[in-house]
């Protein structure tokens, strides 16, 4: 991640996800209010979790996030679940492939996708397809 500052990673995960977001309008702004987007709500915690992972294994990226994102936003309930998520509404889950995308860009590493398992299955599947 070296060379990288959070507002460039940012700006490369913006770039990435809401061109293809489902949430994009057709004059290009996002259609949720403000700060409703979980992803970017929480990017410097999303920032943070890359930032601190050091690995050529992408799975580790993922499961930073997954553990050290989700645990700090309003939406994930007590016992860990999360409506959004289940539904497919959060662009951080949904568009996690895409946030890998950007790590690769920012550090200009290239993953080995196949060991990617997919956690919800969903998700990833919907993204694979957009890929
Ligand atoms: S919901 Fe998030 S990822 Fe989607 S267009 Fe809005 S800001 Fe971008
Ligand atoms: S998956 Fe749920 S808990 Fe995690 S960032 Fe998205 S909305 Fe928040």
């Amino acid at each position: 991640m070296q060379g990288r500052s959070v507002e460039e990673l940012e700006a490369i995960v913006r770039r990435r996800i809401c061109a293809v977001c489902t949430e994009r309008t057709v004059d290009g702004r996002c259609g949720l209010e403000g700060s409703d987007c979980p992803l970017f709500r929480l990017f410097p915690a999303v920032a943070r979790a890359i930032l601190s992972t050091h690995s050529d294994d992408i799975t580790a990226y993922v499961e930073a996030i997954r553990h050290q994102v989700c645990p700090l936003c309003r939406e994930q309930a007590p016992d860990g679940s999360c409506a959004l998520r289940d539904q497919v509404r959060c662009a951080l889950d949904a568009y996690l492939m895409l946030v890998v995308d950007a790590i690769e860009e920012a550090t200009g590493k290239t993953f080995d996708r196949s060991v990617l398992t997919p956690p919800g299955g969903q998700a990833f599947g919907r993204l694979e397809a957009q890929l």
